[in-house]
């Protein structure tokens, strides 16, 4: 990798990024709907890849319903969008056609879903804005060996099913599997031959038990490579990038090469604490703003709006089914919700709190 010329590219990256998505970055989170992934072969790098022998009732490692709307609630509050719901594989249409319903009602805002392959013959897609395959590498020999359950292909059909349908798709790809500096151009191939809307890249956070207990991160400067080229191929596409709490100071450098959307964060430890405002603090030495809160307590408790977001009241269509079951569990989910602030408030940061 050429460092200089990483730097230089980042430069117009990030001129570019304001002029096609204006000068204020977002925060996101991914909802996730359980702990459990029905894939035979579940991907090398996954948590959910070292849980599966461990969980003897799949149906028990769901989150229940009450707790996946309170942090939709909260969400709003604090001004950060959901980067999508997500789960492994395994949820029935009809389970997915509730959650999602009832997600994008308390929040009125239509949803991304990143679920595996969708049955779109069945899909209710009346709430749901994209669809993201979770290509997680475009090096096929190493997707092959670390991902044999979800081959790249069948993704790649569901996106462009998804873009039949109307919606708008996306990817994510994760950093530090095993790929080189040369895949970067099979990635900008596929971006535009799926034309895709947004990406979102992680840097791998190995986790314990898998292949990758203890190997090190990409450095900043990779990372900042993949990002700039991205945008300075595709000025108009969404660019979400993920760090981790022992990396939130490449969260400036990241916007500088061409990030719009910060993410994949534990929240509910961070907020309000001294983490938290370090990730305000990278974006704004950005010179950036920020939509959306990390650090404002009467936001997170719902006394007050968040002072920039994302949000727009859109139309949402929910069954009296689920409208019913909304009502009926109103003050479980506010429970829920009490529950998650205190965690903000009180809990010290633990790395594994989340
Ligand atoms: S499909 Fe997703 S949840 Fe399932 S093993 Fe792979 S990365 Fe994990």
């Amino acid at each position: 990798m050429d460092s200089v010329a990483t730097l230089e590219n980042s430069i117009k990256a990030f001129k570019l990024t304001e002029k096609y998505h204006g000068d204020a970055v977002s925060l996101e989170r991914a909802l996730f709907l359980g702990w459990y992934c029905s894939l035979n072969d579940p991907c090398k790098f996954c948590f959910m890849s070292t849980q599966k022998q461990k969980i003897k009732e799949p149906l028990r490692a769901r989150r229940r319903i009450e707790s996946i709307l309170a942090e939709s609630i909260i969400m709003k509050r604090i001004g950060w969008k959901l980067e999508f719901i997500s789960g492994g594989y395994g949820y029935t249409t009809e389970e997915l056609n509730d959650t999602i319903e009832m997600v994008s009602y308390v929040q009125g805002s239509k949803q991304y879903l990143n679920v595996g392959i969708i049955d779109f013959e069945n899909i209710n897609l009346e709430n749901i804005e994209g669809v993201v395959g979770a290509v997680e590498t475009v090096n096929e020999k190493l997707h092959k060996e670390i991902c044999p359950g979800k081959p790249i292909d069948k993704t790649k059909e569901m996106l462009i099913h998804a873009k039949d349908n109307g919606l708008k798709t996306g990817i994510t790809i994760i950093l530090g599997l095993g790929e080189s500096e040369k895949d970067i151009e099979t990635l900008l191939n596929m971006i535009e031959e799926l034309e895709l809307d947004r990406i979102t890249f992680y840097s791998l956070n190995p986790q314990k038990e898998t292949i990758f207990e203890g190997s090190a991160s990409i450095t900043t400067l990779e990372y900042m490579n993949w990002i700039s080229s991205v945008r300075l191929n595709f000025p108009k596409v969404k660019i979400a990038t993920g760090t981790w709490v022992d990396k939130l100071t490449n969260i400036g450098p990241l916007i500088m090469a061409g990030s719009n959307v910060i993410t994949k964060f534990p929240l509910f430890s961070l907020y309000g604490k001294k983490e938290g405002k370090t990730v305000e603090n990278e974006i704004y030495s950005t010179g950036r703003n920020l939509y959306g809160s990390f650090s404002d307590i009467d936001a997170l408790k719902g006394l007050k709006l968040a002072k920039n977001t994302k949000y727009v009241d859109e139309k949402i269509s929910i069954s009296s089914k689920n409208l019913d079951a909304v009502e009926r569990m109103k003050k479980d989910v506010d429970k829920k919700i009490e529950g998650y602030i205190k965690k903000a408030l009180k809990t010290p940061f633990s790395d594994f709190g989340e």
